[in-house]
């Protein structure tokens, strides 16, 4: 890192003109956790729940997961935590819990399995829910939601949870919960997913790989996986000006947030928060601290009228180095 970045660590995410935008970062690791708070994130807005689990030889039970999730919790408070549920299937496999599949990443995989295993989703949302006792900053996550009726089963499984733990005589409160948008057709359903929910958090990852039906760990089609890609980008938008309606904040949590050139777009879009993987969080801060919304809504308009990947990159690769 130059001098000039480390610099940046103590300093604001605030635009030219004064916004705040928080960064968080993205983790699945109790390892990560002192150098995230070190990196200068403003608390965890992904945290990946699989992990804990892949370790494991059999599915960690609820005080095992509820220590876990306390020490996640415990780390950055008062300062928020995202834990997402389970979301295995597509890449992510659990030795101990095999699923055979012609099409992983079009079968079986996140909330579709923890909805077919309320036992499996009903530990976890007890443990994420004990873990954050004393503590006000859980938010809960649901992943690959593709239908309205995911999230209402999900929140009932959530609710019961909840009353269960209170007729137990636990200390809990109500976290916030709210709704990935990694597949299209979450992005239609966006308004009606976001009345339901505190929060939006679109997996740019996902969306990508499923808006431009190219896998996203395949090297063969590696180029033209792009989350730059105009469909992408309007996909995003629309998500956007759908939670807008509802009054409702939306964070960007995929591998894009952490694009300096992408980070531009997502700024004009009027997006309320970025997570990322550490090791981009200074470069983004960066782009934010050099830039006004009025900025990056100009940016915005321009590449709103281009056709084509490429030309949108070296349209914003320019504007990167003109702002320094
Ligand atoms: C995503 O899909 O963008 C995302 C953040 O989730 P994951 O990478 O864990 O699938
Ligand atoms: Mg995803």
């Amino acid at each position: 890192l130059t001098e000039e970045l480390k610099a940046l660590r103590e300093l604001p995410s605030e635009t030219l003109d004064g916004e705040h935008i928080p960064l968080y970062a993205n983790t699945g690791l109790i390892s990560d956790l002192t150098p995230t708070r070190e990196s200068g994130a403003e608390g965890i807005g992904l945290y990946r729940t699989e992990f804990p689990f892949m370790i494991r030889q059999r599915f960690p039970g609820e005080d095992e997961q509820r220590a876990n999730y306390r020490q996640v919790l415990e780390a950055f408070a008062p300062r928020p935590v995202v834990l997402r549920t389970l979301d295995v299937g597509g890449d992510k496999a659990l030795p101990y819990f095999p699923i055979e599949e012609e099409n992983p990443f079009l079968g079986w995989r996140g909330i579709r399995i923890t909805l077919d295993h309320p036992e499996i989703f009903l530990v976890q949302i007890r443990a994420m829910l004990l873990a954050s006792a004393g503590l006000d900053n859980l938010n809960i996550l649901l992943p690959m939601i593709s239908d309205v009726s995911e999230l209402i089963d999900s929140l009932s499984l959530i609710h019961q949870a909840y009353e269960e733990l209170l007729e137990e005589g636990q200390d809990i409160r109500m976290p916030k919960i709210g709704v990935m948008i990694e597949v299209p057709s979450a992005v239609y359903q966006a308004g009606n997913l976001a009345k339901r929910v505190d929060f939006l958090s679109i997996g740019t990852n996902d969306l990508t790989q499923y808006l431009l039906a190219v896998d996203r760990n395949n090297s063969r089609v590696a180029e033209l996986y792009d989350s730059l890609h105009p469909a992408v980008i309007r996909a995003i938008l629309q998500v956007v000006d759908s939670a807008r309606v509802h009054d409702k904040p939306v964070s960007v949590c995929g591998e894009m947030a952490g694009d300096p050139a992408a980070a531009i777009l997502l700024l004009g879009m009027g997006i309320h928060s970025l997570s990322m993987s550490v090791s981009s969080l200074l470069r983004v801060k960066w782009v934010i601290r050099n830039l006004s919304r009025e900025r990056a809504l100009a940016i915005l308009s321009e590449v709103l009228v281009m056709e084509d990947v490429r030309e949108i990159r070296r349209y914003l690769n320019t504007q990167l180095e003109e702002a320094g």
